[in-house]
């Protein structure tokens, strides 16, 4: 793949909530419905609020941990994946 350098056409980060754990995961969340664990994260699909037509529709006072979001970064990457995924089961191709 390609180094991502922009978000042209892109909003997977508004659409997953991405979080790293440090240790091991706990049993229950790799359970819990709706929620993927892949390596040390916790991936859940969950659409920010603010997400309107594929845009952040608060971007000039956006929270800062999104702009400071690392473009290119593991947690993209990641984050792009599970969209396409994503986008792929509503297609009917691909999935789990
Ligand atoms: S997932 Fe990456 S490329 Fe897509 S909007 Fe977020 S930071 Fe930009
Ligand atoms: S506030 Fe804007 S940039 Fe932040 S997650 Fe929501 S839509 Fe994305």
């Amino acid at each position: 793949m390609d180094k991502i350098t922009n978000c042209e056409g892109c909003s997977a980060c508004c659409q997953v909530m991405l979080i790293r754990f440090s240790g091991v995961l706990p049993e229950d969340y790799k359970k819990a419905r709706g929620i993927r664990t892949i390596g040390p994260f916790m991936a859940l699909s969950a659409p920010c609020p603010q997400l309107k037509d594929g845009k952040c529709g608060i971007y000039p006072t956006r929270p800062r941990m999104c702009g400071a979001f690392p473009i290119g970064g593991l947690d993209c990457v990641l984050c792009r994946k599970l969209g396409e995924e994503e986008a792929g089961k509503k297609k009917g191709v691909g999935g789990e």
